[in-house]
């Protein structure tokens, strides 16, 4: 699809700041994006053109909106960026188009069961927060109601409504949360229907994403990601693999069927539970989870003999450090993947891996988020020994 073809433009986008769509075409973004990463690693390695989306609309997965009234209106929306004031949004561009529509309804519902809308700064009312979650491939979609009080007037009465006026919905979840804070979500949550979670399949492998799991919210370029990951790792069959900084373990596990065995690490220990559970739900023996810090787990293998031969990373927007660097050095892989979402701190570990004796082959940005300033991007680097760069 040629995508100058289909710009759009969005009326909220001053105001919302979620987004940039109307202020250039997708095209010139993407080589934006492309100019942003070779800013800080074209002194390393060529950078690929980017890898754009298809179709860079309505990708999130993951949609969440505030309710609060505007005069006698029960509104959803966003709030204006660095203020208390919502703006109602309708149709957003970059969000699934079905959450939009739930999210209207639900709204609606609202009105007509007349249940009090939260107000932050008296601090009364009821409905807070909306949160749903869609499986992209699966189309199982989960609403999450966020009230400030366990207590919800008419529920079995607007449950049955919301599910007769949406079919497609597969399970709704109350989560309360009654704390002064700007956190979605509280930590009680009660399922009013279905399973409390919804499936999404990704590289062939099921995953289970439960209201708070960390999840990529653009399934169709992670897929695309993690299949560069996959064959940049190069793998026969022989590896042994460490997928360090692993979140629920989605790579990992990807890479699993064409390496000997995959450990994966990350601080994180609910969501080392998940990587466990999904491990197990997608038969997959050769791989185990460390819930650790990973510079001190591979430090901790090296000391004890142990190698690997292929390190894949995939830190926060911090980066790695110096010291992870040197733990990974210390466990020889021949390769290294690296999985970024922030060029700068990127680059700055690239200098460092450099120093350990890893050459970068070639850097290739995924767009993950159209329209926002988000950069990911995905570097190869190779040993070549130290002094030979
Ligand atoms: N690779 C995952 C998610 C990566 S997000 C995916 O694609 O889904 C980065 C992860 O790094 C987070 O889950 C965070 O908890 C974890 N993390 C942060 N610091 C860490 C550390 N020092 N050691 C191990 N994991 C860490």
């Amino acid at each position: 699809m040629n995508t100058t073809e289909i710009n759009k433009s969005c009326h909220y986008v001053k105001k919302c700041g979620a987004c940039h769509i109307g202020d250039r075409t997708y095209e010139e973004e993407l080589a934006e994006k492309k100019r942003q990463i070779e800013q800080f690693v074209k002194k390393y390695c060529p950078v690929k053109d980017m890898a754009g989306m298809y179709y860079p609309y309505h990708y999130r997965n993951k949609v969440h909106a505030v309710f609060g009234r505007k005069k006698d209106e029960v509104v959803a929306g966003t709030y204006e960026e660095g203020t208390h004031r919502i703006i109602p949004i309708k149709n957003c561009l970059i969000e699934d188009a079905q959450a939009s529509a739930i999210i209207e309804t639900v709204t609606e519902l609202i009105k007509s069961f007349k249940l009090w809308v939260y107000n932050e700064d008296t601090g009364r009312g009821l409905m807070r927060h909306i949160l749903i979650r869609k499986g992209m491939s699966t189309k199982q979609i989960m609403v999450v109601l966020v009230t400030a009080a366990p207590d919800f007037p008419h529920k079995n009465n607007f449950i049955a409504k919301l599910r007769e006026l949406h079919p497609e919905i597969t399970t709704i979840v109350q989560n309360i949360n009654s704390q002064d804070t700007t956190m979605v979500l509280g930590e009680k949550s009660k399922t009013l229907y279905g399973a409390g979670y919804i499936e999404d399949v990704l590289c062939g492998l099921r995953f289970r994403i439960s209201p708070s799991s960390f999840y990529q919210v653009n399934s169709a370029q992670a897929q695309v990601l993690y299949k560069k990951a996959i064959q940049a790792a190069m793998l026969s069959g022989k590896e042994t693999v460490i997928d360090a900084y692993c979140g629920i373990g989605t790579i990992g596990m990807a890479m699993a069927a064409k390496a000997k065995r995959v450990i994966g690490i990350e601080l994180n220990a609910d969501a080392v539970r998940d990587a466990k559970a999904n491990a197990k739900r997608n038969h997959i023996e050769n791989i185990q989870f460390v819930a650790a810090d990973a510079t001190e787990y591979m430090t901790q293998m090296s000391e004890q003999g142990e190698r690997a031969d292929v390190v894949v990373l995939d830190p926060p927007r911090s980066g790695s450090t110096q010291e992870f660097v040197k733990a990974v050095a210390a466990i020889e892989p021949k390769r290294v993947v690296y999985i970024s979402c922030n060029p700068e701190t990127l680059g700055r570990d690239l200098e460092w891996f450099q120093k350990a004796g890893y050459k970068a082959v070639e850097a290739q940005g995924v767009d993950m988020f159209a329209f926002t300033n988000h950069v990911e991007v995905i570097v190869v680097m190779q040993y070549c020994g130290k002094g030979k760069n």
